[in-house]
């Protein structure tokens, strides 16, 4: 998946021009330069995406916390997300005052949507599905839950991106799509993350709220009114030049982490324990990850620990993980900020301790993923599928 894999001449042209110029604040110094990073990435990701409006950010986590601010989350309002993710999920919404519910994920490692229906209360303002290592879960099922109970559908794409459901771009489903370029995404940037919509209104405000609500409409900075107020979500200008270089390279990326999915993919189907993550009907990954399950917990926990000492390197047995399961989130379930939160969201959060999270346990417990580079040859992703291979017939 990282694209800091290919770094290159692209990527140093990109920066040079910034280097040479000195500006390197996306806004305003327009007579001492020639090029408008930012904004060159923010046209060529809507462009790619197919969507009216992209707006970039400092990061994935930025990114998010934007679009719950301009879809006005706020204040004891309830998101659900899912049991597997990343800690960024529920960081943003407790940014903006609102509180996480989480919900048990299926086979397609996403959101279930009957659980999503089951958890919805009069508080409840918005999904974030988040499309984990490179697929998403049934977004035609989480767009009726959506629509039906008038809840903003936001998707958390940083993990996905370049991904379709229904021949649509990943993140331009929803309401709001978020990507990061954090240094080890598909595309990177370094430190960057983007939104995309198709709503004026949701644009308007997420551009004006990561400037200090500047409504960059005047002749200059100091000539742009302040309709709202706002804060620093800025991306340098120097990220996003390396991110005009990766985004170009985005389809390539996908071409490569396709080809070494499928080698992998073609070995490991001969075992018939094996079945791989369900993903929805309509639905295409962005191949950045290689999912699979095992019949049991067990068996799961000691093909992981083999590959690991065989040298399969940069695999993930989630269940155990202490970033991106809900089973490591004491933090958040004991609410341990550095600072008190609202009365509203310390009253409005579950007991997460008496939640019952088993159907998400016994899909995670038995899902092994691999990150799929983008630097391997061929020969070694073969060697790599073959290794893999005889661990698991050694483990059944
Ligand atoms: C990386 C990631 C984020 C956060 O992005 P940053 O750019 O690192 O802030 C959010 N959600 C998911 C699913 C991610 O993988």
């Amino acid at each position: 998946m990282p694209g800091f894999e290919f770094f290159g001449d692209l990527e140093r042209k990109e920066v040079n021009d910034v280097l040479d110029s000195g500006v390197l604040m996306r806004y305003g110094f327009d007579k001492a330069r020639d090029h408008w990073k930012a904004l060159e990435l923010e046209n060529l990701v809507a462009e790619r995406m197919q969507v009216k409006h992209a707006h970039v950010v400092s990061s994935g986590t930025a990114a998010l916390t934007v679009a719950l601010m301009a879809a006005h989350i706020n204040s004891g309002d309830q998101v659900i997300l899912p049991t597997f993710t990343f800690v960024a999920s529920f960081e943003a919404i407790l940014s903006v005052g609102a509180v996480p519910i989480l919900v048990d994920v299926d086979e397609t490692l996403g959101l279930n949507a009957e659980a999503v229906e089951k958890a919805i209360t009069n508080k409840t303002k918005a999904v974030m599905a988040v499309h984990m290592c490179g697929s998403m879960a049934d977004l035609a099922a989480l767009r009726k839950v959506c629509a039906t109970h008038n809840l903003i559908l936001i998707e958390d794409a940083c993990q996905a991106i370049g991904g379709t459901f229904n021949n649509k771009p990943l993140g331009s489903i929803g309401k709001i799509g978020c990507f990061s370029f954090d240094y080890v995404k598909t595309i990177t940037c370094g430190e960057g993350g983007a939104i995309i919509t198709n709503s004026k209104d949701i644009f308007t405000k997420a551009q004006a709220y990561t400037d200090h609500g500047h409504d960059h409409l005047g002749a200059d900075r100091g000539a742009d009114k302040h309709p709202i107020l706002g804060y620093n979500f800025r991306i340098s200008e120097l990220n996003a030049a390396v991110g005009v270089a990766q985004v170009k390279r985005l389809d390539d990326f996908l071409a490569i982490q396709k080809k070494h999915y499928t080698i992998i993919e073609n070995a490991l189907k001969t075992i018939p324990q094996v079945s791989f993550r369900r993903v929805p009907k309509g639905g295409v990954q962005n191949y950045s990850f290689f999912n699979f399950f095992l019949p049991t917990k067990e068996i799961t926990k000691k093909v992981h620990t083999e590959f690991g000492k065989q040298g399969v390197d940069a695999t993930f047995y989630w269940f155990d993980n202490n970033w991106h399961y809900h089973k490591k989130w004491d933090h958040l379930k004991q609410l341990k900020g550095l600072n008190k939160y609202s009365n509203e969201q310390y009253n409005g959060m579950p007991d997460y301790y008496k939640s019952d999270f088993s159907a998400s346990d016994a899909v995670i417990s038995k899902t092994i993923s691999c990150l799929i580079k983008l630097s391997w040859t061929e020969e070694e992703v073969k060697a790599r599928a073959q290794k893999m291979l005889d661990i698991i017939k050694a483990a059944l």
